[in-house]
């Protein structure tokens, strides 16, 4: 493959953590000198960056490739129509970058590509004969992040891979959708990385169902929750939960009755001034959905999650209400919602079912109501799981497990989209019987350069990176502890010519540095194997081999290390193979 030598490379380590950097992966990558920062979220990959980066690439195309989609390469640069045309353009807003031509025609920098290539499949795929095919794409991708952060984790400007599937049935749209979401498990293995598939959130992108791949980190920015019992993962955003039967409160009988509670206005403050548990109070809150107000009902002790319920009332626009809407909606100030009386539609979390002897708000100032049965006392529209589910609750699968809640980053998106964009752009195909169909819709994303980040979030340790072979930017660094003899320097150049001839990547560190200096760097930049080169050890005709894994050095004889190595190599290599 290649030798390069330290002393003619551009690698600069840094002894001391970028200020900026919160996270582990994103102080490494800096101070191994892989990436170094122009501004907010946009980075330089230097020459080891870069390595490792093309081996995640290399990966994840040969995965592609395996799976049988088709490379293309779309122009980052989009039309402004054909987002309208999806009906996307208001949807995507800020984070799309924007700008205009000389003809002052408007353009997007595309920050997905669904647009883009339903246009193509209209144009290209026309019969039955042609489906199913899938087309991918390894490119940047810009997007206006609210908040870059983390390096490569959320920057404005990444490499994604973004594949797209078109199918003539939903049969034969599930079986690609399982082809990509196996090729993107063997894809990840082969970085190094291991991962859990959640189920998501469709978002934006629309559609059926789909799963996210998940590297567990403190860091990460998605909250999941897990079954300490079965399979179930899913992410927060649509995490379900099981809903045990209540226990009735003691007055649960009573008629409703309205009580005084001076400047008790939050939650905590009527559940103390009422001496009762938080989670006999219940939220009422009052939001806009698609033009319409409407209260929504929540225990007091958990919170309202957004993305649920958009789902559960197939809503497009979703928002709190402001004072004055509530006011007129309710009849009383905020703070003091209750669905008692209320002539908006009243949607209640499933929590809440059955629940008799609860505490609510009066729609009057400093008043509740006491002993509410909302099957009694209120109009209820329609029961869904409307909240977020949380450590503890149970398994809404299994029933007899308990929920988990973990930190993931995000790595890779699989989507079921069916005909939303391929109707909008008529992308139809003739069948057998001559008939015109939608195409069914696949998309499939994977965060290349947030996976490569996401590697060393899940490698290092104390003094550094820990490569695994399959993308380290060499898998062998050979350290010449004497450059300056002769003896070394022909031992260290046979090893690397040997190795190089078997088809690994090399890095000499024939630097004039201290040995302590060389050690230090190597571990820094997280080489699998470590090749240590010195006088003492050839005197015995033996080099010294350490695995970056390992805490051993053993010695091995000069003339067997090419042949020794080969093997570690290809071992490694092997097992990351599903
Ligand atoms: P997130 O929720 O993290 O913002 P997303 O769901 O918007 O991501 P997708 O549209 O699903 O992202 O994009 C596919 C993949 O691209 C993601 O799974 C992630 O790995 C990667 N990705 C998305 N946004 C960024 C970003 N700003 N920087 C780096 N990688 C990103
Ligand atoms: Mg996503």
């Amino acid at each position: 493959m290649s030798i390069a030598r330290w002393s003619e490379t551009l690698i600069s380590t840094l002894r001391d953590d970028p200020q900026d950097a919160e996270i582990p992966s994103h102080k490494l990558m800096v101070r191994a000198g892989l990436i170094r920062k122009l501004s907010g979220g946009l980075y330089t990959f230097m020459p080891l960056g870069c390595k490792a980066l093309r081996r995640v690439e290399a990966i994840v195309r040969q995965e592609m490739d395996r799976a049988g989609a088709l490379e293309i390469l779309m122009p980052a640069l989009q039309p402004r129509e054909i987002w309208e045309q999806s009906g996307r353009y208001d949807i995507m807003g800020d984070v799309m970058f924007k700008l205009q031509d000389r003809q002052k025609r408007e353009l997007a920098l595309g920050p997905t590509h669904e647009e883009v290539v339903t246009l193509l499949a209209a144009a290209e795929l026309k019969s039955y004969r042609q489906l199913p095919r899938t087309l991918y794409q390894i490119q940047t991708k810009f997007r206006d992040e609210i908040r870059p952060r983390f390096g490569l984790m959320r920057a404005k400007e990444f490499i994604m891979k973004d594949a797209y599937s078109f199918d003539r049935s939903w049969d034969a749209a599930d079986e690609s959708y399982r082809k990509m979401y196996e090729a993107y498990l063997r894809a990840f293995a082969r970085c190094g990385l291991r991962v859990k598939v959640v189920e998501a959130d469709t978002g934006a992108m629309g559609g059926q169902w789909s799963h996210e791949f998940m590297v567990l980190a403190d860091s990460g920015e998605d909250g999941i929750v897990e079954c300490d019992a079965c399979a179930y993962a899913a992410n927060l955003e649509r995490a379900e939960r099981a809903f045990p039967e209540l226990e009735p409160y003691p007055d649960s009988d009573k008629a409703p009755e309205q009580v005084s509670t001076p400047n008790a206005k939050t939650i905590g403050q009527v559940a103390a001034f009422l001496k009762c548990p938080p989670e006999r109070l219940i939220k009422t809150l009052i939001y806009n959905v698609d033009g319409r107000t409407v209260a929504i009902l929540a225990p007091g002790d958990r919170d309202v999650n957004e993305h649920k319920l958009a789902r559960a009332l197939e809503a497009r626009d979703l928002a709190l209400a402001d004072d004055e809407t509530i006011a007129a909606a309710t009849g009383g100030p905020v703070g003091f919602s209750g669905p008692i009386g209320l002539t908006i539609p009243v949607y209640a979390d499933t929590a809440l079912k059955g629940l008799r002897g609860a505490v609510t708000g009066a729609n009057r100032v400093d008043t509740h109501v006491l002993n509410v049965d909302l099957d009694r006392d209120a109009a209820i529209e329609a029961w869904h799981d409307i909240c977020f589910a949380e450590n503890d609750d149970r398994c809404p699968r299994c029933a007899a497990g308990k929920l988990r809640e973990k930190r993931g980053i995000e790595v890779g998106h699989v989507f079921k989209l069916g005909t939303k964009y391929t109707e909008a752009f008529s992308a139809r195909f003739l069948d057998e019987d001559g008939q015109s169909e939608a195409m069914i819709m696949g998309c499939y994303g994977i965060g290349v350069t947030r996976t490569l980040q996401s590697v060393i979030e899940q490698s290092h340790d104390e003094k550094g990176i820990v490569w695994p072979m399959s993308i380290a930017p060499y898998p062998v660094a050979i350290l010449n502890l004497t450059p300056g003899k002769p003896d070394c320097v022909e031992a260290t150049q046979t090893l690397a010519r040997e190795l190089d001839e078997a088809g690994l990547d090399v890095l000499i560190d024939d630097r004039d540095e201290r040995p302590g200096v060389k050690f230090a760097d190597a571990d820094l930049l997280g080489f699998p194997i470590r090749v240590v080169v010195s006088e003492r050890s050839l005197a015995g005709g033996n080099v010294e081999i350490k695995l970056r894994t390992e805490k051993a050095t053993p010695v091995i004889e000069k003339d067997n290390a090419a042949l020794k190595i080969r093997q570690i190599y290809q071992d490694s290599i092997k097992a990351l193979i599903l």
